[in-house]
């Protein structure tokens, strides 16, 4: 409601002839310019809602971010428990007062070995989540020596300042996932790789940002260049957690054991009692060495820890259990219609079937039903009659068995 018997503005004082217009409350008004301004305060504060974790109080034990994680990660306990310490002890390093005297405690940057599809990702994203600090995850593959074609890695900052909202100290206390770093491994016995471009000039690029160091980033990412702003961002306190499948490392992992095995007994274990199928468990750091990380890399992610592959019983809980599981997300869809979805369990066999067969792991289980339920969400929410769907073996065989199947793994 505009007033005209009230002349100025209650926050800034301006004269009503100087507004366009000005609102009336109860005891107060507001001019247009005050009305911009708080319009901008109000965003920018709705912006900032990072938390900065402050171990003491905000930050849960590590036991207590264990069990948040087993909410959305299935099996993996040992990733859950280094994980959990190591960004337990991140947070109480951030905490930790500046004093020259102090003992400086390093970063617990971490790496996670493991095929893909077993959830390494999902981890770190959960990680950040439960913090509420910032996430972005970077490709290591799209990643080049500065001068190359390719991003730079400053670009992985650029991407962690965009989910802080420009929020630099936010984004300075943010997350950061690395995703295939077995493929920046030098690859020297290969002949064929005549310029190392995806190799050891990124790793040493990487290691600058591993270290803890003021780097400009090209706000909106691209190339660097003169006339473009740049906005200096520290990642001292930055976490990275870096993951890959790093194919081929068991082979690696076996020599040094047996080698080990000679004359010693390895890590307090007997040769009878290393569990030769699960090899990943007893991985080094020497390990990502002589698989081509340099050794400089491998210092700066000294948190080291393996996924297991999934099996059977995992791919059904992962169908079912977590909170966002595949299943619960497609009865909610349907419920959105008004239809109960459900699944017979030996429907739910027949997709951990299929997943398998086809080699997808848990990244082809969505697909498996989305082929499977696609005929139903097209054609149900226009049959008013019918309230619900259950998905029987032979439902999901029949349905499974019209899609194509090389559709199917494109979509993967
Ligand atoms: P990775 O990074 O190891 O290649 P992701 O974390 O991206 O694998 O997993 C792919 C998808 O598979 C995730 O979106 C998630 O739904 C599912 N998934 C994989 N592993 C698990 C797990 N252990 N628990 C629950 N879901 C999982």
């Amino acid at each position: 409601m505009v007033k005209k018997t009230q002349e100025h503005c209650s926050f800034c004082g301006r004269e009503k002839a100087d507004t366009t217009i000005l609102v009336s409350g109860i005891e107060a008004q507001i001019c247009n310019f005050c009305i911009e301004q708080a319009k901008i305060i109000v965003e920018e504060e709705s912006n900032h809602d990072f938390e900065t974790p402050d171990y003491a109080t905000s930050v849960l034990k590590p036991s207590e971010i264990k069990a948040f994680l087993d909410t959305y990660v299935i099996g993996q306990e040992e990733a859950k428990r280094v994980l959990a310490v190591a960004v337990y002890n991140h947070y109480k390093r951030i905490a930790q007062k500046q004093d020259e005297n102090e003992v400086e405690i390093e970063k617990s940057n971490i790496v996670l070995v493991g095929e893909t599809g077993t959830g390494k990702t999902l981890l770190a994203r959960t990680i950040a989540r439960m913090l509420h600090v910032p996430f972005a995850i970077a490709d290591a593959t799209v990643l080049t020596e500065a001068g190359y074609v390719g991003e730079d890695v400053e670009s992985i900052l650029t991407r962690l300042l965009q989910a802080a909202d420009y929020n630099v100290a936010a984004a300075e206390k943010g997350i950061i996932f690395i995703d295939e770093l077995d493929k920046i491994a030098r690859k020297s016995d290969n002949p064929s790789i005549t310029r190392d471009v995806s190799g050891e000039g990124v790793q040493q690029a990487l290691l600058k940002l591993l270290e803890g160091t003021e780097v400009n980033v090209p706000p909106q990412g691209g190339r660097k260049h003169p006339e473009q702003k740049m906005i200096s961002v520290n990642t001292k306190n930055i976490l990275f957690i870096a993951g890959g499948a790093f194919q081929g490392i068991d082979k690696i992992i076996a020599t040094r054991v047996r080698t080990n095995m000679v004359g010693y007994s390895f890590a307090g274990v007997k040769d009878d009692n290393v569990d030769k199928e699960h090899l990943l468990q007893y991985i080094s750091p020497s390990d990502l060495k002589k698989y081509g990380l340099i050794p400089e890399i491998v210092g700066r992610l000294p948190v080291l820890t393996y996924l297991n592959p999934l099996d059977r019983k995992a791919l059904k809980r992962i169908l079912t259990e977590p909170r966002n599981a595949l299943t619960k997300q497609f009865i909610k869809l349907f419920d959105m219609d008004g239809i109960e979805l459900s699944f017979e369990n030996k429907a739910l066999d027949f997709i951990v079937e299929k997943s398998i067969e086809f080699k997808l792991g848990a990244r082809g289980l969505r697909s498996i039903i989305e082929a499977i339920l696609i005929d139903a969400m097209f054609e149900l929410p226009s049959k008013k009659r019918v309230k619900s769907l259950i998905i029987t073996h032979d439902y999901a065989q029949t349905k499974f068995g019209k899609a194509s199947l090389s559709k199917l793994k494109a979509a993967v």
